[in-house]
């Protein structure tokens, strides 16, 4: 197998990869699940972030997450989509690194999560990361990596 001996890699900056916060589909903590739903379906995300109206982060959102929390005892009770708020439904466990980490922890947070949060060191939200954006990018490197060694 060939060597990689350019381990610099990891140490690339995350700057370029960031999705900025204007292009982010968000919703708030007060929103209904009803709001939260529309957002993800039409946006075709599977998961947005949760965003207070000082824009910090305070969790993050699914469509699962929601279906979840209308399924009532015999069937699903989507009339109690306008009464349930994001804030209850949300989980605030996230994938979230300051904006000066390098590519090699953004790179070992995607192995379990499509998308990483990034903020400043305000704590203000940024944007995010995804893993289909660093993918893209590793598969560009690497295949530049097998042209160079063939040369
Ligand atoms: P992708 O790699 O583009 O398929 O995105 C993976 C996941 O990242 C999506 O399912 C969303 O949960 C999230 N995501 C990607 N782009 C955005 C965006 N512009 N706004 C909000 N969430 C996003």
């Amino acid at each position: 197998m060939q060597k990689v001996d350019d381990w610099g890699i990891l140490e690339t900056s995350i700057a370029p990869f960031l999705i900025p916060i204007e292009k982010v589909a968000h919703v708030q903590p007060e929103n209904s699940i009803e709001h939260a739903l529309l957002v993800l379906v039409k946006s075709g995300y599977t998961s947005i972030p949760v965003l207070d109206t000082r824009f910090k982060l305070q969790g993050l959102i699914s469509k699962a997450q929601i279906l979840d929390s209308i399924i009532g005892l015999e069937r699903i009770e989507p009339e109690r989509l306008q009464e349930i708020l994001v804030s209850s439904v949300m989980t605030t466990k996230i994938a979230r690194v300051n904006s000066s980490e390098k590519l090699e922890r953004v790179l070992s947070y995607s192995i379990n999560h499509p998308f990483i949060c990034v903020e400043d060191e305000s704590g203000a939200f940024l944007g995010i990361i995804t893993r289909s954006k660093l993918l893209a990018y590793l598969n560009g490197y690497f295949h530049e990596q097998k042209r160079r060694a063939k040369e």
